[in-house]
């Protein structure tokens, strides 16, 4: 049986699966789809960033006051949405 992990943004579960790993690093949000880094995880699903953001979900799940830097994500996520607009061309 997989691992059932909960979002950070709407704390629905999910399937490992389908939510996206992320990991801090130097108050990085840092997308580790393969999860290979280490260090303190969340759960999140790629179209709950926007509702994690403004909830400052992340600085609750990392455990931080600290603003932290969300440019690699949202790029990471970018990305991902127009791969998957490509797709359906
Ligand atoms: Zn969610």
């Amino acid at each position: 049986m997989d691992p059932v992990r909960s979002c950070i943004a709407c704390r629905g579960q999910g399937n490992w699966r389908d939510l996206l790993h992320l990991v801090l690093r130097d108050n990085r949000v840092t997308p580790d789809p393969s999860h290979r880094l280490g260090g303190r995880g969340a759960w999140l699903h790629p179209n709950c960033f926007e509702v994690a953001k403004n909830r400052r979900s992340f600085q609750r799940a990392f455990k931080t006051g600290e603003n932290l830097d969300l440019h690699e994500l949202e790029n990471y996520l970018s990305n991902l949405l127009n791969s998957v607009h490509k797709e359906q061309k």
